[in-house]
């Protein structure tokens, strides 16, 4: 019998132990794992590399349609590629319209024909003015919802994404667990942070340090109690976005800890940039919740290790690059990072701090992929699709502006050195990526629907 794909002699990272072994590939999916598996059409030597599975990345912000010029999905799921991300969900909120009823996701996907490198499922919105769309948004297939504590979408533009009130977001919980769907939510208190920051700004402040001083944790863990305590009434089951504190984590852990339905995810940045490298970097470091400091940073860390936290995501948020001119208040908030979570969290957790190869891959791939039910993905098992990272471990490199397949070439980690590589990246067993010849302009990656028992094109 003779495989489609056999990828051998590498560090194959599975759900309970790495081991060096290979894996073959027929028709999309991982067949056999073992030594001496036989004869393929495609081998692949991985000698000296880690085979992870490939990053799910569960938070990336694609604005297409109706904001492509900030990023689109040809250039975003490209750097998808290139960084060993091999699915996404996005988030239904940057594009215009914003994704809350069947139309606007629509749109998306006819917006996305022919341009995904990689795999894409997708958030629906909960907004104050669509508690009666949000059983279309099911219907058609998004993994889950997401609503905004903290304020967002712009003034005067009408079809934005809009931040839910108390009311809204309680009765969108109802609706949401009625439908046994989870709900994400990013996690500040708005008023708080709105008006410490009109504050700071009239006292004519500017720098990155006054603007996470307009974001104190307290306004993170507020959120996180309230979002806990009214989910816990409703009974829906939620999911605490990007918590960039320790002291909201535990107030996660404590809810899990008494039985209640709540995760959470952190993202590269908060491990990897602190407030003051935020100072030095300027404004493509910019993000709410915003960057800490380094005790922050560690006691984070030790979080992550102890599995309080259940993944990391990138929070891709691009804009234009004159968005990002102004000050640490004026330019926008957000980070592009979608092609750098698996080489700086490899560096980072892995290689720096010495983080067990089966507890990485769970963070960026099993835990995000296993919480939104994309069951095909996320571990590297008999049956699973056939998506791989290859990762050269120990291979410093230092990235460049150039490097990057984002719309715009910026990133808060331009210029710096990252001490592994994605040196190949596999999407139901095709190569999408390799660093000899670059992203393939296949489009292989599809919609990851739920419900619908299909995939679309
Ligand atoms: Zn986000």
């Amino acid at each position: 019998m003779s495989y489609d794909l056999i990828i051998k002699n590498g560090k194959v990272i599975l759900d309970t132990e790495a081991v060096i072994t290979d894996v073959a590939v027929t028709n999309g999916k991982i067949v056999a794992i073992g030594a001496n598996l036989g004869d393929a059409k495609e081998v692949i030597d991985a000698s000296g590399l880690i085979v992870s599975p490939g990053m799910v990345d569960a938070h990336v912000h694609i604005s297409e349609p109706g904001r492509t010029e900030w990023e689109g999905y040809e250039t975003g799921t490209r750097a998808a590629a290139k960084g060993g991300v091999t699915s996404f969900i996005e988030m239904p909120l940057n594009q215009l319209p914003a994704t809350i009823d069947r139309e606007s996701l629509n749109l998306k996907f006819d917006a996305a024909k022919g341009k995904l490198s990689v795999d894409v499922a997708l958030f629906g919105g909960l907004v104050p003015h669509n508690l009666d769309r949000l059983n279309e948004l099911n219907e058609d297939g998004v993994a889950a919802y997401k609503c905004f504590l903290a304020t967002c979408g712009f003034d005067g533009v009408d079809n934005d994404f809009r931040n839910v009130d108390d009311y809204s977001f309680f009765a969108g919980m109802q609706k949401i667990a009625k439908m046994d769907k989870i709900l994400a939510i990013h996690a500040e208190n708005a008023l708080i942070c709105d008006e410490l920051g009109k504050v700071a700004q009239a006292e004519g402040k500017t720098l990155a340090k006054d603007y996470v001083a307009s974001r104190p944790v307290f306004t993170e863990v507020e959120a996180v109690r309230r979002a806990i305590y009214l989910a816990k009434i409703a009974g829906c089951q939620i999911h605490i976005c990007h918590l960039s504190t320790p002291e909201g984590v535990e107030e996660v852990t404590r809810a899990r800890n008494e039985g209640q339905k709540v995760t959470c995810e952190s993202c590269t940045h908060y491990f990897a940039i602190d407030e003051e490298q935020f100072e030095t970097i300027g404004t493509t470091a910019k993000c709410a919740p915003p960057l800490r400091d380094k005790a922050n940073q560690e006691r984070l860390w030790a979080k992550l290790f102890a599995g309080e936290i259940d993944f990391v995501t990138s929070d891709h948020s691009p804009c234009p690059p004159d968005m990002k001119i102004g000050n640490a208040f004026t330019a926008w908030g957000g980070i592009s990072g979608l092609q750098n979570n698996v080489d700086i969290m490899f560096d980072e957790a892995v290689q720096k701090r010495g983080m067990e190869l089966t507890q990485f891959a769970k963070l960026i791939a099993s835990n995000p992929a296993d919480l939104y039910k994309l069951t095909n993905k996320g571990h590297i098992a008999i049956g699973k699709d056939a998506d791989f990272a290859l990762i050269h471990p120990n291979a410093p490199y230092t990235l460049a502006a150039e490097d990057l397949e984002y719309r715009h070439k910026i990133s808060p980690y331009v210029g710096r050195t990252i001490g592994a590589q994605v040196v190949a990246t596999i999407l139901r067993g095709s190569v999408i990526y390799d660093k000899e010849d670059g992203v393939r302009d296949t489009h292989e990656g599809s919609f990851v629907l739920q419900n619908i028992k299909q995939t679309v094109q």
